[in-house]
């Protein structure tokens, strides 16, 4: 009896074991089995650690960007589209994680839980991803930042769409450098990071554009007031300096001089709540915005927690400790010229399977309301007469262009040069875009960041209004 009992119990035993067994291959068969058809040991998808076979990566045009030749990825011929799109595209090996080959090979490669890689198997190719972009633009955008490190984006502000999303310093697949990984000099600094979606910057000038927001929206006199400008103002303990003198001069005159002595003024007026309260509602602090459901961006921070007078004023100016997102920027500029309505910037405008089945149509999604209608106007016109008073018309000629540009500090030490940036859009209606440009290391933006803008702007307006 005692000798059944005991057999009993190892029976027991052993059932118990076998379930949690299985249980645990089914659970792991769940959660794995992506990793372990994806892994690069697996010779359908990659070949030495490279993807061979996927599906194309065309641009919106349907000009292939990546397709799978002979066993390899083959890429654009043309040398700068393939420069100026890699950071979008991705390279084969998965260095640059937000490349839509990294970032969507599930999708690239056809891999469903369900399926495995069946349809690959079966029409030797995954899904086609159709990108919003337009390589033609991007390789003007690349050409234009010349040797510069940056990045340039262009959204359509009524739609998301991402139209040019270019980041440098940049490689050629077919030529990547050898000493890319070596190299100490700095020429390669963050060439597998796309600083559209990734990059930090402190925004300089460019923020007054939110401080100037601000004061809309909390001082009901602020048309009415008068700056004074002797190049440099007392903000609390110290002293905040202008780029000019700049005399007597009334809100829009100090957006159009970029008058730091007025802003540093208005920041000091508003505080540190006010200016928290209206970056934090176009995207400042909170999780970074993710594109096509896939990428993320990082996220703008602003803090004025600790923040006293004088750092107040220097935040006002867009210096301090303030750092933003080109693309979440480009995304707030774009509420603007869009009354006040921010829409979810995307890159994928459709996704095909092998057999000709649409699985995905990008569509615009809001993201809310960033600033009143009304008060976007007001931005607007500010932006507009920048433009028109300031930078002049002929740089974006019949484009009823806004802007403003940004010089920003970005070291004490008085070898470093700044970064020179852009913002600004079209209101024209059928030239909906935006534009942010970031020039790294740069002696002013109007000798860098503006020229780009514009050869960029000019391209589209050939390239849309026929
Ligand atoms: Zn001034």
């Amino acid at each position: 009896m005692k000798s059944i009992s005991r057999r009993a119990l190892v029976l027991y035993l052993i059932i118990i074991l076998f379930l949690a067994g299985s249980g645990l291959l089914f659970f792991n068969l769940i959660t794995h089995s992506e990793e372990w058809a994806m892994n690069k040991a697996n010779k359908h998808l990659y070949t030495s650690g490279s993807l061979t076979t996927a599906g194309d990566i065309l641009d919106i045009n349907g000009k292939v960007l990546v397709t799978t030749k002979d066993g390899s990825r083959s890429y654009n011929e043309d040398k700068s589209i393939r420069l100026g799109t890699l950071h979008t595209v991705g390279d084969s090996s998965g260095y640059i994680a937000s490349g839509v080959q990294t970032a969507f090979k599930d999708e690239i490669t056809g891999y469903s839980l369900k399926d495995g890689v069946y349809n690959l198997q079966r029409y030797g190719k995954g899904n086609d991803i159709t990108l919003t972009l337009n390589a033609e633009i991007c390789k003007v955008a690349y050409n234009a930042l010349g040797n510069y490190k940056g990045t340039v984006g262009v959204m359509n502000y009524k739609t998301g769409e991402l139209i040019c999303v270019v980041s440098t310093p940049t490689f050629d697949v077919y030529n990547k450098p050898k000493d890319i990984n070596t190299d100490t000099s700095g020429k390669y600094e963050g060439i597998y990071m796309n600083r559209f979606f990734s990059g930090l910057y402190t925004p300089g000038s460019t923020f007054k554009i939110i401080t100037a927001a601000c004061a809309i929206e909390n001082i009901p006199d602020i048309y009415e007031k008068e700056f004074v400008c002797k190049g440099k103002i007392q903000v609390g303990e110290g002293y905040v300096i202008c780029s000019g003198t700049h005399g007597k001069i009334n809100f829009e005159e100090a957006l159009n001089n970029s008058c730091n002595c007025a802003f540093a003024k208005i920041a000091e007026t508003l505080g540190n709540d006010a200016l928290t309260k209206t970056a934090e509602r176009i995207g400042f602090n909170s999780s970074g915005l993710v594109i096509s459901n896939k990428i993320n961006c990082s996220k703008s921070k602003l803090d004025l927690s600790d923040a006293k007078l004088l750092d107040l004023g220097w935040a006002g100016i867009g210096q301090y400790t303030t750092l933003i997102n080109p693309c979440q920027m480009l995304t707030a500029i774009s509420s603007i010229a869009n009354n006040g309505m921010a829409v979810s910037p995307y890159l994928v405008s459709q996704i095909q399977s092998p057999d000709g089945k649409v699985i995905l149509n990008g569509e615009t999604q809001q993201l809310g309301q960033y600033f009143a209608e009304m008060n976007a106007t007001k931005l607007n016109n500010l932006l507009r007469s920048n433009v028109k008073n300031r930078y002049g018309d002929n740089l974006f000629p019949s484009m009823e262009m806004c802007g403003k540009t940004g010089t920003a500090e970005i070291s004490d030490s008085e070898d470093a040069k700044p970064n020179g940036l852009f913002v600004g859009y079209s209101q024209r209606d059928d030239m909906p875009f935006a534009i942010i440009v970031i020039v790294e290391n740069t002696n002013s933006s109007m000798s860098s960041a503006v020229p780009i803008a514009s050869k960029v702007m000019k391209a589209i307006k050939t390239e849309y209004i026929k």
